[in-house]
């Protein structure tokens, strides 16, 4: 138990779910956590630590430049923001008073979800566009890259693209389609790694910008995300977030992340300015980062291994059936899928899930799927002295 949440009298739970944000996240690495000590007991000037996280993010993304920000949401917010106002600082002090900007941003229907609020919250207006019907299991279709291509019009700012394996129409057909008519596509790939390939990816699919989570799978502080895509963007999102509480000449970034010749003045606090990110996060985003891009399957590894531990410890429990349970994405972190045996008392899995989430400590895990008698568990928030707390609170759940 650590000292820490015991003097808070907030007890740790044991996060078998995943990277939610809603559960804390995951557990820094303590490269990670020294690396935030070590930040913060000096100052820096906030617009030289982003134009050198720019270069690190550069490098890891194959992208322009890149920004660190408060999560994906936010860099999903400030991504927008930058393609509404371009590098107009007239623009970026009157968000989210939109009217007269190229405001509107298209949103494949079947990609809509509620961090698309962003859009929303900048006074942009969410257009969407097609009907997937797939998933009404009527038909075959969904939105098609000619339906982006004809809602394009001269109000459009950016179309909104949420990554999933399974997103249709695929990322470079929707390039293909706003690109030729001068529209950026903001790529929320906040969940999508691993796998690290996926770090290259969007980009090289010629998404302008791309937001990551720094929270989830990278491993990063819980409050953490990367924004990563063209220079110019990047520099119009930093400005709208950053501190610009300072004089024209006093501010002297580095050219190759905003280039002062292209701005008439500083615009005041932008739309963004909510977002702050502090040395701590940027600092420990970077190490987490760094670790991620040089990770040869040692992470994977380590998942494996607490997955196929957790496996045997459960299954040694009559009660229960365990096996893997591929997640169907491409990250390639090993679910479990449990279930419940019939029981002469009757019991179901959401009694259980209940009795699991009330224990001591509380077991947190994917219950989504309880009323068919399954739970999921995930290895990415776990550290390796939990398992047998796990097999225990299941053991305790069942008797
Ligand atoms: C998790 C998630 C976010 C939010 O990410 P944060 O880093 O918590 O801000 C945004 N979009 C999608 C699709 C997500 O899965």
């Amino acid at each position: 138990m650590s000292g820490i949440y015991e003097r808070l009298g907030v007890a740790p739970i044991i996060n078998a779910y995943g990277t939610n944000t809603r559960l804390s996240g995951g557990i820094m690495a303590p490269e990670v956590a020294q690396a935030m000590v070590e930040a913060s007991q000096y100052c820096v000037d906030m617009v030289e630590l982003q134009a050198r996280a720019s270069q690190e993010i550069a490098a890891a993304t194959g992208a322009e430049a890149g920004l660190v920000t408060s999560g994906a949401a936010a860099g999903v917010l400030l991504g927008l923001a930058a393609c509404i106002t371009g590098l107009d600082p007239e623009k970026m002090n009157r968000l989210p008073d939109a009217s007269g900007m190229r405001s509107e941003i298209l949103v494949p229907r079947s990609h809509r979800n509620f961090y698309d609020r962003a859009a929303r919250a900048l006074g942009a207006h969410v257009v969407e566009v097609g009907l997937p019907d797939r998933f009404a299991g009527t038909g075959v279709r969904d939105t098609e890259a000619w339906e982006i291509a004809a809602a394009i019009t001269e109000r459009t700012a950016a179309v909104y693209y949420l990554a999933k394996p399974f997103a249709l129409p695929k990322l470079p057909e929707v390039v293909a389609a706003a690109g030729g008519k001068g529209v950026p596509v903001v790529v929320d790939a906040a969940a999508e790694l691993p796998p690290k390939e996926n770090l290259r990816r969007f980009i090289s699919e010629g998404a302008a910008l791309v937001a990551f989570s720094g929270g989830k799978a990278i491993g990063g502080p819980q409050a953490s995300g990367i924004l990563a895509g063209k220079r110019e963007l990047i520099a119009a999102a930093a400005l709208q977030m950053l501190d610009l509480d300072l004089f024209f000449e006093q501010f002297n970034p580095p050219p190759t992340f905003i280039s002062k010749q292209s701005l008439p003045g500083l615009p005041q606090h932008g739309i963004g300015r909510p977002c702050k990110v502090g040395k701590e996060e940027i600092v420990g985003l970077l190490t987490a980062l760094r670790l991620f891009a040089a990770d040869t399957g040692a992470r994977a590894e380590r998942w494996r291994r607490l997955s196929a531990e957790l496996l045997a410890g459960l299954n040694s429990i009559p009660d229960l059936a365990v096996e893997s349970a591929p997640d169907g994405r491409e990250s390639g972190i090993p679910l479990l899928a449990v279930r419940l045996k019939p029981r002469r008392d009757g019991l179901d899995m959401r009694a259980v899930a209940r009795r699991l989430e009330a224990g001591k400590p509380s077991l947190r895990c994917n219950v989504s799927r309880a009323g068919e008698g399954l739970i999921i568990l995930s290895p990415v928030s776990l550290r390796d002295d939990q398992l047998p707390e796990i097999v225990a609170c299941f053991r305790a759940a069942l008797a």
